[in-house]
């Protein structure tokens, strides 16, 4: 698989371009803020009226338009507003508004692969969607370094959109650190697969599973969290750095004995089939089509959802725990007051 860096691109393309990034949130101020550092020529930001985010754009220094103005006139539109409100979005703001020949691009591929935007056809359509949160994006490019990302093509009008995409790519930061060509359909698939087995759901269930053992069996609630959420950010830093092998080098024998012969039986065949099960409901839009309809009647679950999770003690735990670790809000990637 070939993977591009800096030196494949022409950023030259994008920096002469007007960009709308609509929506200031995650991967928003992301996009923003490192296209700007990285001399595009205009960066507008567009946002809903009233909008909580429009305060932290304008104090960052971007003008902030109404999403149809700050379409009007820009040469690309990068779609940043969350998945559940972008087929409106297209509708409202920019099948009309988005000039002859220009180029809509997406950070995931969800809307596009599943048929809920449907581009005009004189558009290009591209995805440029970086393999990490957004707040990453930011932080990762101010410090010199990118986040690597995907690029994709749905529809290529102009016959340059892959130089396009390419070029964006490079101008937030992401060919310091590698591109690679995919599709629309994969990058869906593969994306909503790792966050709902592997990194979100999968990761976030285990830590409070062995966090609910220890309690249970009535250790205390801060060991549990020490071990359980706290040491987490450790082991995937060795991971990271150097593979799973990394990550056994460093820690003891015993746990990696007891790691290399317990892992199997969190992760079992059990598990494994219910991973196939998740990816099977993605490729055939079950999912896609839940997630439609929670948004329809107001997304009850998830308001539940994150409610249960606020009122959860492995929250309140880690919020004393943490207030005795300055440093772990020193160095924060999400400051809600500007991103
Ligand atoms: P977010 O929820 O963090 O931010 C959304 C932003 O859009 C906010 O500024 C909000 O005010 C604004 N907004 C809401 N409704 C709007 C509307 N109708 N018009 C204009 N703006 C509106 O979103 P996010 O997590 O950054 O996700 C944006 C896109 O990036 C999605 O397609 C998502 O799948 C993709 N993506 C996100 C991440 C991530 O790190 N969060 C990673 C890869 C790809
Ligand atoms: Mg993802």
């Amino acid at each position: 698989m070939q993977v591009y860096y800096e030196k494949d691109a022409d950023i030259s393309l994008v920096k002469a371009m007007s960009v709308a990034v609509l929506g200031y949130g995650s991967q928003g101020h992301a996009h923003a803020n490192n296209l700007r550092d990285s001399g595009v020529s205009e960066v507008r930001v567009g946002l809903r009226p009233g909008s909580g985010s429009a305060a932290k754009a304008e104090a960052a220094g971007f003008s902030v338009y109404e999403p149809a103005q700050a379409v009007s006139g820009a040469d690309l539109v990068m779609v940043l507003a969350p998945d559940e409100v972008q087929p409106a979005l297209y509708k409202d703001a920019i099948a009309a508004h988005l000039k002859e020949g220009g180029a809509l691009a997406f950070a995931h591929g969800f809307n596009v692969h599943f048929g809920l935007i449907e581009a005009r056809s004189d558009l290009d359509v591209i995805m440029i969607a970086p393999k990490g949160p957004g707040h990453t994006v930011r932080a990762t490019y101010a410090a010199g370094g990118g986040v690597p990302s995907l690029i994709a093509i749905a529809q290529d009008a102009s016959e340059r959109a892959r130089d396009i995409a390419l070029s964006y790519a490079a101008a937030i930061g992401a060919g310091r650190a590698g591109i690679i060509q995919t599709t629309f359909r994969e990058e869906t698939e593969t994306d909503l697969f790792g966050e709902q087995a592997v990194l979100c759901g999968g990761l976030a269930e285990l830590a409070q599973a062995g966090f609910d053992t220890l309690v249970e069996a009535g250790y205390a609630p801060e060991m549990a969290y020490f071990e359980c959420l706290h040491e987490l950010k450790l082991i995937v830093d060795l991971m990271y750095e150097g593979g799973i092998a990394n990550m056994w080098y460093s820690v003891s024998n015993t746990a990696e004995y007891g790691g290399l012969t317990r892992g199997k039986r969190i992760i079992n065949d059990e598990t494994r089939a219910e991973m196939k099960r998740i990816l099977s409901e993605i490729q055939k839009g079950k999912f896609a089509h839940e997630f439609v309809g929670e948004n329809l009647t107001g997304a009850p679950h998830m308001k539940a959802m994150r409610r249960i999770l606020a009122e959860d003690p492995i929250e309140a735990v880690g919020e004393r725990l943490r207030a005795m670790m300055p440093w772990i809000r020193e160095s924060r990637l999400v400051d809600r007051s500007k991103n």
